[in-house]
Formats: C-alpha cells, structure tokens, sequence
C-alpha cells in the first residue's frame, strides 16, 4: 500500500535517532529501486520457490464446511513454507535486499525465536554473518527454538535488562544497529518498525494474497468473500489483504489475541473494544496497549507471535477506515479451534493462526452456502507441542519429560562417569 512519506493516515512515520537517518534513507532507496527491478523480482521468485517451497496451496476444508453448513472453507496453507510460517517469504526478501546493498551482516531481536531461526536459515544460505538478540527470559522459555539458531551459525545473544523479553531485546537491537549500520542491516520481522519496514514486509508478504487471487480464479472462477487473518505484528494479516484492498466486495477479518481476558496485562488486543491508544514508539506511531503516561504495557497471549505491545501502521490505519474489520478470540476458544481443525482436515495448526481459525469459525454457520472465505494458515503447530499438550491437559506428557530428561546427561556427568 502507498504511504504519504512513510504515513498512513495518522499512523506510520520515522521516529529515530539522526545517527540512523543515513541508514534509513539507504533502505528506502534500495528498496524501492529493488520492487521496481525484474532481476531482483526474479530472483526473489527463485529463492521463495526453492528455498521456502512456493507457491502454497489454496486448499478447501470439505469436512468443516459440511460441519458448519454455512461458508465453503478454504484454506492458504502458509504452514508449508520452509520452516512452517510466512515469516519465510519477508525473510528471504530483506536477505535479498541485503545483498543488494553490499552489507555482510544482520541483526534481528526475536520474542518466541520464530522469527530469530528464520532470519538464521536465510543467513546461512544467502552467507551472511547474523546476530540474534532475545530476552533471557525467553531464551529460558523457548530454547528449542535457540538451539537451532546456533546450529545455524548464528550468534544469539541474551539480553537481561528490563522484563528480559522482546521489547528488551528490540532496544539492544537497536543500539547495536546505531553502532553498527555502515555494514549491517536490522531485518525486522513484522509490517512494524520506521518507514520502510512496515510497506517493505508487506510488499513481501504479499506474495500471499497475490497467489490467492490466482488460485481462486482457477479453483472457482471468482474472488473470495470474506478473508480472515490472525494479527500480531499484522504482517500475514497484511499479506492477504493487501492484494484484495480495492475489491470492495472482499471484505476482511483480523484476529486479535484476546487472551485470558479483557483486564490490561491478560490480552494483546491493540484495536478491537477500543483497548489500545495512539502513541509513538519503537520508531513509528500505531496503536499500542499503554498505560496515560505512554509506558507500553505487559501482553500475553497463548501464542507466542502475538503477544505484542503495538501493531503494523499499515493495520490500524485500515482499521481506522473501516476497510477490515478487526476482533479477537480467547485462549479456550483458540484451543478448540486447533482442536477442531486436527480431527476434521487432518491439519496441525499454528496456535498464532487458530486465532484466525477461530474467528472464521464464529461466522461459518451465518454465512451463505454460495459464499467462500479464505483464513491464512499462516503457521504450522508442530512448535507449540508443549503448550498444546498442557492446554489439553494430556496425561503421559509430563512422563515422557520426566524419562527423557532421566537419560538426559550433561557434558559434566559424562565425564566424571567415564573418570
Ligand atoms: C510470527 C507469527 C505470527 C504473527 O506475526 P504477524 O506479523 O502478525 O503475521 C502469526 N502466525 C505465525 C505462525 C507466526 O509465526
């Protein structure tokens, strides 16, 4: 979407330190040389289609279109990509764009350490140097998913200042860019961040709703009614949306986390019931969760990637117009949901996209037979076992910990056993 000098209505903008302001102009050249350039273009097709495994498929869910008797359910099985989410195609899009700018190195702050592998994957293919930085908390939280970024090669970094989380680490990245971005490149995760990064990573994601159309046209000879996107950041949301923005007969759905409830603290809802307020942050102006004076408040939400304090420009501005429309789903409510779509399709969600599952879910019944919605599976949940499975309340999990962990040795006891 064009933005008025990185605007979009009151929303968007470039708040940050004169020393990034080179940097910043450097990306907005590079990036808008590259969009218009059919080698970059090209090139961008080849590595999403060899590395992350594109197109995806757009793929109708008979059995719950039969279970809820309203809308045909299809589904943009963004779960396929290459390390199981979207994030892969911004990734490898920003990576390129490295490149083109001639730097060696990038940066990237991770919350659930999704987007810290992602970034790590596309490092090591494309050869660059690559520092992570995460909240020790949630080093401590999600180390699965840190295990394989240094696999990977990349230098993880625990930061432990502050609530030791995401927004901590968003800060030591940002100072380690102001000192370090003659040859490194911050490859921010989400449609968030100063312009350009919020058009840039949805004119990546893009890539989504543009295959959308194409498939619909092929599959059913029309567009889509109704589409529906789960919003953290807002960049799979935006992926799918941006596409159909001038079709007024395409109307949209974003999904918030609506958590264990409505009291600040307990959710990420940034813009459904009126909870978030406009306020500057992290480099752009959107709608964050806030307490009167602008101290950005805590989050949560079952699933990791949407437990976040503000949310793309690109977003609140649509919503702001009313282009989509924006709501939320509970924790419980997100757990039938995944539930649900494993027994009926044979499909392991992302808990971050059961959010969008369970908004399409709510309206499915009321919608007309001849109507079709389109819900961006925008991740796959073989990462969220752990959550799941307490969430289920599966029996044998916490056994199978206990005996695995039992034959578990550490690098020490080895030794003093083989001493
Ligand atoms: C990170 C993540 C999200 C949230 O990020 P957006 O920028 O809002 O798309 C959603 N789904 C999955 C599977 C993710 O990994």
């Amino acid at each position: 979407m064009k933005s008025n000098n990185g605007f979009y209505g009151q929303f968007g903008g470039s708040y940050i330190p004169e020393i990034l302001y080179s940097s910043q102009q450097q990306i907005l050249k590079a990036f808008e040389e590259a969009k218009n350039d059919p080698d970059f273009l090209a090139d961008l097709h080849t590595q999403w289609q060899q590395f992350s495994g594109r197109p995806t498929p757009l793929s109708i869910c008979a059995n719950l279109t039969e279970h809820f008797g309203g809308a045909q359910i299809y589904l943009k099985r963004e779960d396929l990509n290459h390390s199981g989410a979207h994030k892969m195609n911004n990734v490898i899009g920003q990576g390129l764009l490295v490149k083109r700018m001639g730097k060696k190195r990038v940066i990237a702050e991770t919350g659930a350490g999704q987007h810290g592998i992602a970034t790590a994957l596309v490092a090591a293919r494309l050869g660059l140097e690559c520092t992570i930085y995460m909240g020790a908390k949630d080093i401590a939280r999600q180390y699965p998913n840190v295990f394989w970024m240094k696999q990977l090669g990349a230098k993880v970094i625990p930061v432990k200042t502050g609530a030791q989380t995401l927004r901590d680490a968003l800060d030591e990245a940002l100072r380690d860019w102001s000192s370090s971005h003659e040859d490194s490149h911050y490859l921010i995760g989400t449609s968030c961040g100063c312009a350009p990064f919020p058009e840039m990573v949805a004119f990546f994601q893009s890539v989504i709703g543009d295959e959308v159309r194409q498939q619909s046209m092929a599959q059913f000879g029309q567009l889509p009614d109704r589409l529906y996107a789960c919003v953290g950041g807002g960049s799979n949301a935006l992926g799918l949306f941006l596409p159909f923005v001038e079709d007024e007969n395409v109307s949209m759905v974003g999904i918030e986390a609506g958590g264990k409830g409505l009291e600040l603290g307990e959710h990420s809802i940034r813009l459904s019931h009126n909870l978030g307020s406009p306020g500057i942050a992290q480099g752009f102006a959107t709608m964050f969760l806030q307490d009167q004076a602008g101290q950005l408040q805590e989050t949560h939400s079952i699933a990791a990637g949407l437990d976040y304090v503000g949310v793309s420009p690109i977003i609140a501005h649509l919503a702001d117009t009313g282009r989509i429309e924006m709501s939320y789903a509970m924790d419980d409510e997100v757990i039938d949901a995944c539930t649900l779509l494993l027994k009926k399709e044979g499909i392991i969600p992302a808990l971050e996209s059961s959010h969008a599952l369970a908004g399409a879910f709510k309206d499915a019944a009321n919608l007309p037979k001849t109507s079709r919605i389109v819900i961006n599976l925008s991740g796959r949940g073989d990462k969220d076992i752990f959550n799941l499975a307490k969430a289920v309340q599966d029996e044998t999990f916490p056994e199978f910990l206990g005996e695995y962990l039992a034959t578990y040795k550490t690098p020490e006891q080895t030794t003093e056993e083989i001493a």
